[in-house]
């Protein structure tokens, strides 16, 4: 089977596709003031399965636009949110990070959970600042260092991995750059990370392995997937996602 169709089925599964938790949405719902804030239009981008926008329809009134690259994880949000009764607020779509359908200042939020290093973080925040209405929130995580010194394995692992990477300090100053103002960012705690991702994903490996036996690139993903796992467990005080939350200046 190839590459990317082994991906899918090993993610598709999983309530998360990345690091989170209803808690960390709830919390960066709250700092940036959206909690009873009228009716919002909202972009979840890179939505996954869409944890993030099946919350959002539960907790908001809003209408939301979820966009992720692959088929598979859109039809999942689509049964999943017809399941819970949220169709109607949920508008689920195929498409790609950098060349978004929508027009400008379309959007009073552009949520984004783990998934904007597929473009990179200055890239995409670039982009998608002209989704958003003036005045409109941007939130973001992403994969960011905690402290200034990092032992050499851990460093060599993102510089190959995600050359981006870069402190709260970096990030938050591209952001200033690139035309947004502040609001608040946050350390996502290790259990997004363990409980709600990482431990899902290991009881998940022998189904796995089992659905495609004998298969070199299936064994060599759970292996990778392994290796990013232990590296967390190694190496969690020098990185996690951060969320950044923001809003558009005038
Ligand atoms: N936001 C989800 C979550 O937190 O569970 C998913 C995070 S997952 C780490 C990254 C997501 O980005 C995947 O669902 C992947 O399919 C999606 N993705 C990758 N490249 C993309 C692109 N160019 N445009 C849209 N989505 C993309």
């Amino acid at each position: 089977m190839e590459e990317l169709s082994l991906l899918v089925d090993l993610h598709k599964h999983q309530q998360r596709q990345g690091p989170g938790s209803e808690e960390v949405t709830a919390r960066a719902v709250e700092l940036a003031g959206l909690r009873g804030a009228g009716a919002l239009r909202i972009v979840d981008i890179g939505c996954g399965t869409g944890a993030a926008s099946l919350q959002l329809a539960k907790m908001q009134d809003a209408s939301i636009t979820a966009v992720d690259l692959l088929p598979d994880f859109i039809e999942v949000l689509r049964d999943n949110a017809a399941r819970e009764g949220l169709s109607g607020s949920i508008k689920a779509l195929v498409g790609s990070m950098d060349k978004l359908p929508f027009a400008d200042g379309e959007f009073d939020v552009v949520w984004s959970e783990g998934a904007v290093y597929n473009i990179g973080f200055a890239e995409g925040v670039r982009q998608w600042r002209r989704l958003l209405r003036p005045g409109g929130i941007l939130l973001v995580s992403e994969i960011s260092w905690l402290s200034l010194e990092r032992p050499g394995a851990v460093q060599r692992y993102w510089d190959a991995a995600y050359p981006e990477i870069a402190t709260q300090a970096e990030k938050t100053e591209q952001l200033e750059n690139s035309g947004y103002e502040v609001i608040d960012t946050f350390t996502l705690p290790e259990a997004c990370w363990m409980e709600n991702y990482y431990l899902p994903l290991l009881e998940s490996f022998d189904d796995f392995l089992a659905r495609h036996p004998g298969d070199s690139q299936a064994a060599a993903l759970v292996e990778a997937e392994k290796t990013e796992i232990e590296l967390y467990r190694q190496y969690s005080d020098f990185y996690s996602y951060c969320m950044y939350i923001a809003r558009v200046r005038r």
